[in-house]
């Protein structure tokens, strides 16, 4: 059974197999809607919005979830030095990159804005299930990490009605179980961030139980004479982030973790990248450079077919 909807503000396709397959993709849509209601910071009425509302003023009281997503993102904050930082909302709001008004911000915005993008500002009481943001004008984006909760979230409704075989999508943000019917592994495409068609890739990941998560600057940006200005921003610069890399993929079964280190590798660079990765369980990686080279790690090395017109970057 496929499904495809439109939720956070992207696509989100379904393949399901097995007898339970309507009814499971029916919660684990509904499963997805509810992080969304909760988490996004495009509603009136989320967790998040309200946390953001009360930025400065007081204390909210959030859903364990929340917190929890909120804490992981915290955890990348400190891994990379800030160069994650889920308080990056008042950059994201000002470049309205995923919006139809995009714009370059003046300077003087860029500096002020900057200013309010501090994750150490924000204060968490777990045990009372509350948050707060130190200073007006600051707030949470968990815009680079939610999505993969939302994958595991959904990925655990179908496990719990019984699904042995599923390929699940959130805008690019992909979670297979188990094998396909026919038992060979899933084939994961990497799109190839040089091309403007989607479907040329850079090579086939072939996989089974596990979440593969790419972070590129191909879909979301816009141009400004002449200048191309993605999604992800530098908390420090406050403009698009300059990376050595045009794409990152990572693959683990904790697509949360895959959704973060996707993130944060492109924010990092390829070196700082590799040892990120490399110091996590679980994680591995396709990396795709400027000058094309196809870096993959050592736990996925056989798994990885790779297309004509690229190098594989046999370095450690
Ligand atoms: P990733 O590389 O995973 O993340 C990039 C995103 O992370 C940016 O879009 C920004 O949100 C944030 N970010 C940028 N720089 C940093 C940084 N330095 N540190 C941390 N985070 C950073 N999109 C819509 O167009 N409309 C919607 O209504 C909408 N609702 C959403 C609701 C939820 C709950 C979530 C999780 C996402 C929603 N999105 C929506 C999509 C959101 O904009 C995506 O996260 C975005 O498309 C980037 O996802 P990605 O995986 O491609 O990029
Ligand atoms: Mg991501």
């Amino acid at each position: 059974m496929t499904q495809s909807r439109i939720m956070m503000g992207t696509v989100v396709d379904m393949r399901v197999y097995g007898k339970s397959a309507e009814k499971a993709m029916e919660q684990a849509y509904a499963k997805i809607q509810e992080i969304e209601n909760r988490m996004s910071v495009n509603l009136e009425g989320s967790e998040i919005s309200q946390i953001n509302k009360a930025a400065g003023l007081n204390p909210v009281k959030v859903s364990t979830e929340t917190i929890a997503v909120l804490q992981k993102a915290i955890e990348f904050a400190q891994l990379t030095n800030g160069a994650f930082d889920p308080t990056i909302g008042p950059l994201v709001s000002a470049w309205g990159i995923s919006t139809d008004h995009p714009r370059v911000p003046t300077v003087i915005e860029i500096d002020y804005l900057t200013d309010l993008i501090n994750w150490q500002d924000v204060e968490i009481k777990a045990e009372e299930n509350q948050v707060s943001l130190a200073r007006p004008g600051m707030a949470i984006d968990l815009g680079a990490i939610a999505k993969g909760y939302a994958a595991d979230e959904a990925v655990a409704v179908l496990r719990a009605n019984g699904v042995e075989s599923a390929f699940v999508n959130l805008g690019g943000n992909v979670y297979v179980i188990g094998a396909k019917p026919d038992n060979s592994p899933w084939r994961i495409g990497i799109r190839d961030p040089f091309a403007q068609e989607a479907n040329s890739f850079v090579g086939v990941i072939s996989a089974t139980d596990t979440s593969v998560v790419t972070s590129g600057t191909y879909e979301r940006y816009f141009v400004k004479n002449g200048v191309t200005y993605h999604h992800i921003l530098d908390p420090k610069t406050g403009y698009p982030a300059e990376s050595d890399l045009a794409s990152v993929t990572i693959i683990s079964p904790e697509s949360i973790v895959a959704d973060a280190v996707s993130t944060s590798t492109f924010l990092i660079g390829k070196e700082a990248g590799k040892a990120l990765i490399e110091s996590l369980p679980n994680v591995e990686a396709v990396l795709v450079d400027k000058d094309r080279n196809v870096w993959v790690s050592s736990g996925i090395r056989n798994q990885f077919e790779i297309a004509e017109g690229f190098a594989l970057d046999e370095t450690r």
